[in-house]
């Protein structure tokens, strides 16, 4: 449907449907999570966690990055800012790091040098992450390597979004729980990442 028609859909039907709850929300809003997942448009986070308005704040980019405290450039810190938002103003309790199958932003980082030339934003993006590859180097067969690089993508936007002492102090203080999941395209299947076992395990 084009979008056009979505919008007035949207209003006609389901706004109406659901006015006492839309019109609630006006003074403001108190999302218990904030959610970082890939901007892949086959991963709608409201979808597959069965979330209305007002329950999830989200910051969506290639590859679900949290670009870790300690860089400079101005545009990585947009990601930054939101986190900030998130947690010192929504005081969130949850943060979720949401990768996915099929992950295009991870794909990326295996194209030969002159194509991903051809995308000098993205490259940059993505050169947070590219050391990534030498981890799964040994790993033949494709699929599993895929899968491979997706996860640890997750554990290490993880680890990155300990570095920032804010985030850090809240969840030493209990205040903050910290959520890796991986989502499945094809299954609809939700793995969360088990910090003992460091084992993705499934959501049940
Ligand atoms: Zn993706």
């Amino acid at each position: 449907m084009p979008i056009i028609e979505g919008i007035v859909k949207f209003r006609k039907e389901d706004f109406e449907r659901d006015k006492e709850f839309f019109q609630g929300l006006k003074e403001g809003q108190k999302p218990h999570t904030f959610y970082v997942g890939c901007s892949d448009s086959r991963v709608v986070p409201n979808l597959i966690t069965k979330t209305l308005p007002g329950e999830l704040f989200v910051v969506r980019n290639i590859a679900n990055v949290v670009p870790p405290a300690n860089q400079n450039e101005g545009t990585l810190k947009c990601t930054a800012s939101i986190l900030e938002y998130a947690v010192k103003y929504l005081e969130v309790k949850n943060i979720v790091v949401c990768g996915h199958s099929n992950c295009g932003g991870l794909k990326a980082l295996f194209y030969p040098e002159e194509k991903l030339n051809k995308l000098p934003y993205v490259k940059k993006w993505l050169d947070l992450i590219s050391d990534l590859k030498e981890k799964v180097k040994d790993i033949e067969d494709d699929k599993l390597r895929e899968w491979e690089i997706e996860q640890l993508n997750v554990v290490r936007q993880l680890q990155n979004l300990l570095t920032y002492d804010f985030v850090k102090e809240r969840v030493e203080e209990g205040k903050l729980n910290l959520l890796g999941w991986y989502y499945i395209i094809e299954s609809g299947e939700v793995y969360n990442y088990n910090f003992d076992t460091k084992e993705f395990e499934l959501i049940n």
